[in-house]
């Protein structure tokens, strides 16, 4: 039996665009020191630096924006600048959950076919909250928060799960990070892009697989699946 794999942010539900929104919410706290798109590069910067310590989520990124923030003041950074990150970050978490278009029925649809699982990276409590939020738990046999979504990590998952690679399929929006390494595996791979990409969840080169679609609606996969 199959085991289809969702990516949780920006393939469920929106996320990214939060996270913009964020960095430039942040990025006008210091338009004395730095023009903005400047504090939001110096910003990745240090998300970059930090990302093999901090792993990936909200608290890792609260943490990455004081530090960018003391970086570009000079070490001027004040208690009540540091109070305005804060609240970012807190903002963040307390976003409400947009669910993606075709989300609901073809989780609906493929749970009385397929086990479904969950394969996230970012903070527990955090993912675990908009879970529980989106009222999509229901349909999932299991959810994998991952603190990298490296082929080691997959190949975990796929252990855990007692199936072969050939039949774990990941559907997602980066390929990066949920197409590329599965395929390497000998896995399926389904990408729906969506319109915001973290620049550090890019790919430059096409990717050409025989067990590699793209799709531009979620629903697009009941035709195969
Ligand atoms: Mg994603």
């Amino acid at each position: 039996m199959l085991v289809i794999a969702f990516d949780a942010d920006d393939t469920l539900w929106v996320n990214e665009p939060y996270f913009r929104e964020s960095e430039e919410t942040f990025a006008a706290l210091f338009e004395d020191y730095l023009p903005m798109h400047q504090t939001q590069q110096e910003l990745f910067k240090t998300e970059m630096d930090n990302l093999a310590l901090y792993g990936y989520g909200v608290k890792g990124f609260m943490l990455s924006m004081i530090e960018t923030a003391i970086r570009i003041t000079g070490g001027n950074l004040s208690a009540e600048g540091t109070d305005r990150i804060l609240e970012i970050g807190k903002e963040l978490l307390e976003r409400p959950i947009e669910i993606l278009p075709h989300v609901e029925t073809v989780l609906e649809a493929l749970s009385t076919k397929y086990r479904l699982v969950v394969a996230t990276k970012g903070d527990l409590l955090d993912q675990e909250r908009k879970l529980k939020k989106s009222g999509l738990a229901k349909y999932f046999h299991h959810i994998e928060i991952m603190s990298d979504k490296k082929p080691e990590d997959y190949q975990k998952l796929i252990r855990h799960l007692d199936i072969a690679p050939e039949q774990f399929f990941m559907i997602g929006n980066s390929l990066k990070s949920d197409i590329l390494p599965v395929l390497e595996l000998g896995g399926h791979g389904v990408h729906i892009p969506f319109h915001t990409t973290w620049a550090h969840e890019m790919v430059s080169h096409p990717v050409e697989h025989v067990n590699f679609r793209e799709i531009e609606q979620l629903d697009e996969v009941l035709s195969f699946l």
